[in-house]
């Protein structure tokens, strides 16, 4: 069994008073111990989880009883956002899941209120939803190149919390996860980009423009997490230069997720004896 457990992974919560500086993007809290180890603990969720998707599915069909589950990853370029969805989701049925990815807004989109595009993507019941980046964008990246006024920056941290509490009230649990990586990992993962091939087309000039401004983006992280980690949609932040531990932190943070909706079977809506009869006969 794995020593990892899920209260390790909600121990990386954002609290008040909470500081980037203070977490050491190296470091693995709640785990010690090698590969073999951490391989065990990122396969130990996995039957339950399986189990806990079909169940989200088969209430999803009942009015009463539904909800979906909605994971949202910010990190700078290469924090390996990519790698969880790829790794992690791997677990679950790719029938309940969906990825969306947000990128550079078109001319459309841009025309809206920066929410528009995400109420989009809202989950409907039963489902698994990951955000490859979100409206976070629009107070990460529009406050350090300063793309909006410091007063309309200002304005969208009550309006995310009020979106997020929205969706908490329809059933959406949130899990909001920032990939912590140091800026030396970056500088390693982009010398990869560079050097290989199969991985020039990841690679975008404008990931230099924005690591120039690390600090910065720090400092926009920090003051986003803290103003809207909310019990409705807490934010974690997870040490992400050890990728392995922080794919494994993030399964445990679904299975709470998933767990806190204590779901059951649904009831048959015909009779299961007159059913096997029926059958028996037929
Ligand atoms: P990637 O996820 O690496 O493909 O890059 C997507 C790029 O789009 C990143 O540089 C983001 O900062 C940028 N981006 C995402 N959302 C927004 C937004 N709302 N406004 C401006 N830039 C954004
Ligand atoms: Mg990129």
């Amino acid at each position: 069994m794995s020593d990892f457990t899920v209260k390790d992974a909600l121990a990386l919560r954002v609290g008040e008073g909470f500081r980037l500086r203070d977490v050491d993007p190296a470091s693995t809290p709640g785990f010690t111990g090698g590969e073999k180890k951490l391989d065990r603990a990122f396969d130990g969720p996995d039957d339950e989880l399986k189990d806990l998707q079909r169940m989200l599915h088969a209430n999803a069909l009942r009015e009463d009883h539904t909800g979906a589950v909605l994971l949202i990853l910010q990190g700078m370029d290469t924090s390996g956002k990519g790698g969880v969805i790829r790794k992690v989701f791997k677990v679950f049925s790719p029938q309940g899941v969906d990825t969306v990815a947000f990128g550079r807004p078109t001319e459309q989109e841009q025309a809206h209120d920066f929410l528009w595009r995400i109420r989009q993507h809202e989950p409907e019941p039963g489902r698994i939803v990951v955000f490859d980046r979100s409206h976070y964008e629009d107070v990460l990246v529009h406050r350090v190149q300063q793309l909006s006024p410091a007063d309309e920056i200002e304005r969208r941290y009550g309006a995310i919390v009020d979106f997020e509490n929205g969706l908490a009230e329809r059933h959406v649990r949130i899990v909001k996860v920032m990939l912590h990586i140091s800026k030396e990992f970056q500088r390693e993962n982009l010398a990869e980009r560079l050097e290989r091939r199969d991985k020039h087309w990841k690679y975008d000039p404008d990931d230099i423009t924005q690591r120039l401004l690390w600090d910065e983006y720090m400092e926009a992280f920090e003051i986003a997490m803290t103003r809207t980690s909310t019990d409705a949609a807490p934010w974690y932040c997870v040490p992400g230069d050890n990728k392995d531990y922080a794919r494994m932190v993030v399964k445990h943070l679904l299975l709470d997720a998933l767990r806190s909706f204590d779901m059951d079977w649904p009831e048959p809506h015909f009779d299961v004896e007159e059913e096997r009869r029926r059958l028996a006969e037929s």
